[in-house]
């Protein structure tokens, strides 16, 4: 089983690097493709540039020789959307099972996204809870779950249809914590990879002085 983890990455930090560890622990999953996006749906442009994110994702995942970057959201010119990437990866990876993996903040607006339920077509997707979040959903998005969840994923299936949601400790760090560290001057350690804060200070990416 291989693991999709998209996101903004704007910059990736030592929670996504946790999620994707804890996912492919648990799941004794293949690898992990880390794909940053291009240009977002749903959300505000990110700060810095594709190539910016994808410098620190890449160095960010170098350590892990199970981790893997995909480019293919940020070459398009226009939005990604998940549904239409994961549907790629099923073709081109046809005899492997692919698990879409997010946090629970990205899993509670799902209905918002295009073709949302043919997500299920290409792959499973993993809900790792995140520290903080209420994790209300929605009616929709409460009965979507309440479909396909399970309490483990079946080993032989390929296709996916199912959804699995974990508890893990992953650690409370947002992209947007670091943002604000970084505007503050205060100290990074504990919130990046060692090498993503050295390109942060080499490059003065987010405004870094
Ligand atoms: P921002 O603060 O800018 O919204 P973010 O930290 O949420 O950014 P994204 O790149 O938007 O990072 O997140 C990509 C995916 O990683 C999402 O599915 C999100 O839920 C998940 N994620 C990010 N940080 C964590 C964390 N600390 N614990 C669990 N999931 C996380």
């Amino acid at each position: 089983m291989i693991g999709i983890f998209g996101g903004t990455f704007d910059p990736v930090h030592l929670g996504h690097i946790g999620l994707a560890s804890a996912v492919h622990e648990r799941l004794h999953l293949q690898k992990v493709i880390f794909v940053p996006l291009g240009i977002p749906p749903h959300r505000d442009t990110p700060q810095e540039s594709p190539q910016a994110r994808v410098n620190m994702l890449r160095a960010a995942i170098e350590p892990y020789d199970y981790f893997e970057l995909s480019t293919v959201e940020v070459e398009k010119e226009s939005p990604s959307w998940t549904a239409e990437t994961l549907s790629c990866f099923a073709q081109q990876l046809p005899n492997e099972t692919l698990c879409l993996l997010m946090g629970s903040d990205a899993f509670k607006p799902i209905n918002e996204w295009y073709q949302w339920r043919s997500l299920l077509d290409y792959g499973h997707i993993v809900v790792v809870s995140r520290v903080g979040d209420d994790i209300e959903l929605s009616a929709e998005v409460a009965e979507f779950l309440a479909q396909y969840r399970v309490a483990s994923l079946p080993q032989d299936s390929t296709g996916g249809g199912r959804i699995l949601w974990l508890e893990t400790d992953v650690v409370d760090v947002s992209s947007t914590r670091v943002r604000q560290v970084i505007s503050e001057g205060g100290e990074l350690s504990d919130l990046l990879p060692q090498a993503v804060e050295f390109l942060i200070r080499e490059n003065g990416y987010y405004g870094y002085q």
